[in-house]
């Protein structure tokens, strides 16, 4: 499945005020993502395939490298290899 498929199959969560971002989010992690949506930010987490709140947002930008599902995400992807 493309990525572009399997982004367009995410469902937006209905409410939006844990989720919403007002900064474009960033993180080092490879499995984060970010979209804009009408005024704000939503961060996603292709580990856990769901939006994520606002506070765990934030701890992906600044403790993404203790991340345990981090840790499970790399080690999925080198099983597929
Ligand atoms: S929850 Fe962990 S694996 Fe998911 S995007 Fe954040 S830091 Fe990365």
């Amino acid at each position: 499945m493309s990525e572009q498929m399997s982004r367009d199959k995410r469902r937006r969560p209905s409410y939006t005020p844990v989720f919403a971002i007002y900064h474009r989010p960033s993180s080092e992690c490879e499995f984060f993502e970010y979209e804009e949506a009408e005024g704000y930010y939503l961060a996603y987490c292709k580990v856990l395939q769901r939006y994520l709140t606002r506070d765990a947002a934030l701890k992906c930008e600044n403790y993404w490298k203790t991340c345990p599902f981090r840790k499970i995400g790399l080690q999925m992807a080198e099983e597929k290899e």
